[in-house]
């Protein structure tokens, strides 16, 4: 029998576990050390109460017989897709509720669109990147080019003069650099993709950690936009929905490619291999998106936003080159006194009982740069924050 012998070639996931190994070892032989880590990647408030109140108030209406839900509509149930579309409405972009499809969170879909595409296809990954980009291309035998980010264009990539693609991959704002194009960015991007018939899958799961008004939220306040995106969004990161799995995706009506509707080939492919997002959690993604449950993820989404801004402020006052801390979660700094990214690593671990993650672990370009993340309590943050500033003054 003949297997999918490409994932052999797929690099082993080592960079978090071994950042945990190096981590259990330091904490073995320095038991009395208070660790504090800013490389966590996932929320760390509770969900919001009108989230909770929807989700005990489906799971009655499920042991009820009157109002039990069994397999729901493919696409999701319309009242989670109209939240979404009036969410988007409130941005001044407007969409039909044919073209959201209700998904459990953006990395399966960002993983199953490429059902849609050949694998013949060649396909832009920037680098440093969102792994997932990368290894569901390699599973499939893609021929990837990797768009340069570095800092001399502040780790936001763009098209490049000679080169064409098919299907082009942009995060923004970026996990892990934390950065975020700008509208005039983009428009580039979208103008590049109509003229050599690409498909940019957009990933804006970051997109509620955005203040800057010149930073789109999502590729479609772009003009012409939607005859060439994808967008892919998600509850995780904007609703502390990354145990709970509620994400959507967006394929636009007038986005077509080879005479083919893609939203068709999208709606075909969910039908046939989804079977949807369980109704109370369909039920809590709508609560978030009310007004008071957005009120209320909105105080959570503000204590990262503030935890952000304090390792901005100790890095700006070190005088450290670094993308993110504002618009976004992540800090993407460069590492001090040319260690790489590793050295770094063992030392901010050893010197100051901080755990980060290693820029190298993303991408070839990542080398030589460190992702901090605003994930932790408050207090964690604040005294990490210091602790820095103290180790890098130092330095
Ligand atoms: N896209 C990016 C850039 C992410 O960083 C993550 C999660 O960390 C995801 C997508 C996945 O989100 P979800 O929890 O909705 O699957």
């Amino acid at each position: 029998m003949e297997l999918n012998t490409r994932y052999q070639a797929l690099a082993p996931q080592y960079l978090f576990s071994d950042v945990a190994r190096k981590v259990a070892r330091h904490r073995a032989a320095h038991p009395e050390a208070a660790i504090i880590s800013l490389g966590i990647g996932d929320v760390t408030q509770p969900l919001a109460p009108a989230v909770v109140q929807a989700l005990e108030q489906a799971a009655r209406e499920m042991g009820c017989a009157d109002t039990f839900h069994g397999y729901g509509p493919e696409q999701g149930y319309p009242f989670l897709r109209q939240a979404i579309l009036d969410y988007y409405a409130g941005r001044g972009v407007s969409l039909q509720l044919a073209e959201v499809f209700v998904s459990d969170g953006a990395k399966s879909d960002l993983g199953n669109i490429l059902d849609l595409f050949s694998s013949e296809n060649t396909v832009f990954i920037p680098d440093p990147v969102y792994p997932v980009y990368l290894d569901t291309n390699r599973m499939d035998g893609r021929e990837i080019r990797f768009l340069r980010a570095d800092a001399s264009n502040g780790f936001l990539p763009m098209p490049p003069q000679r080169a064409e693609a098919d299907i082009i991959y942009l995060c923004s704002p970026n996990n892990p650099t934390g950065a975020a194009y700008n509208r005039a960015q983009l428009q580039q991007w979208v103008d590049y993709a109509l003229d050599c018939g690409a498909v940019i899958l957009f990933d804006a799961a970051y997109e509620r950690f955005i203040t800057q008004p010149d930073i789109p939220r999502s590729i479609y306040e772009i003009p012409c936009a939607a005859q060439c995106a994808i967008e892919f969004c998600s509850f995780s990161k904007m609703a502390g929905f990354t145990g709970l799995r509620c994400g959507w995706t967006v394929v636009p009506l007038q986005l077509r490619a080879s005479g083919m509707s893609l939203n068709e080939m999208w709606l075909r492919r969910q039908s046939t291999k989804f079977n949807g997002v369980a109704y109370p959690v369909q039920r809590a993604a709508e609560a978030a998106l009310s007004e008071e449950g957005m009120q209320q993820t909105g105080r959570a989404i503000a204590v990262y936003q503030q935890n952000a801004q304090l390792l901005h402020e100790v890095l700006v006052k070190a005088g450290i080159y670094h993308t993110g801390g504002v618009n976004s979660p992540y800090l993407w700094m460069r590492c001090p006194d040319e260690m790489d990214s590793w050295q770094f690593f063992h030392y901010l671990l050893e010197k100051g009982g901080i755990v980060g993650t290693p820029g190298a672990g993303f991408g070839e370009n990542g080398e030589g740069y460190f992702r901090l993340t605003a994930f932790s309590s408050p207090a964690d943050t604040a005294e990490a924050a210091q602790r820095l500033g103290k180790l890098l003054g130092a330095l």
